[in-house]
């Protein structure tokens, strides 16, 4: 077979884009990289050994396809229940309330709050379609039903949204019996949970304001 018969799909398609550009737009993303560090990861990730490589992509696959939402508080698991919601030694009787995933990771390196979370899946954004109908409110208040927990600490981003999702949990909870707590002020505003240090998160749990 000579030469010019040899079909090859990466021939001829002369693809004038860099090499790792897709790859580098699979990391951009991600909130808060940038351009250059998307590109350092792409860089990083492709110099790997080709069995490190298989690893990460198994990993992420794996990891997609057996991860759910605790059945409790709706964080992340493999199980029916996530390790906090299973975890003995915390105080069943307080519930810290967030809105992503992301957030409950943040907190429980925190020093200062040993309870329960409850994930409500977004704040209440009507401009990006997010209606009180699409977070777990109802999921909230049948856990509250059960009588255990006394304590809810809000700890909402401190956006527009964020406070909306704050006063419309104030008066869902206004009628039930639980104490209802917010994070002390001295988050800064517009900020994200999920990105402040640990020394601010346990300031912000230790100076709590009761609503
Ligand atoms: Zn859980």
């Amino acid at each position: 077979m000579g030469l010019a018969l040899v079909h090859d799909d990466s021939f001829g398609q002369h693809d004038s884009r860099f090499p790792l550009d897709d790859l580098i737009q699979h990391f951009s993303f991600y909130k808060g990289i940038g351009a250059k560090t998307a590109q350092r990861l792409a860089l990083e990730t492709i110099m790997l050994s080709p069995e490190k490589v298989q690893l990460f992509a198994n990993s992420l696959v794996e990891t997609k396809k057996n991860i759910k939402f605790c059945s409790e508080c709706f964080y992340l698991t493999l199980q029916e229940q996530c390790h906090i919601c299973l975890d003995a030694t915390r105080a069943r009787d307080t519930v810290c309330v967030v809105s992503e995933p992301k957030d409950v990771l943040s907190i429980d390196q925190s020093k200062s709050y040993n309870g329960l979370f409850h994930v409500l899946g977004g704040v209440i954004s009507p401009l990006d379609g997010m209606y009180p109908e699409a977070l777990r409110f109802k999921e909230l208040q049948d856990r509250l039903s059960k009588g255990v927990i006394k304590d809810v600490i809000l700890a909402l981003n401190p956006t527009v949204e964020g406070d909306t999702t704050s006063l419309y949990l104030q008066e869902l909870l206004s009628r039930t019996s639980v104490n209802l707590f917010k994070l002390a002020q001295g988050i800064p505003i517009g900020s994200d949970v999920a990105y402040l240090d640990e020394v601010t998160i346990d300031r912000a749990f230790e100076g709590k304001q009761k609503l």
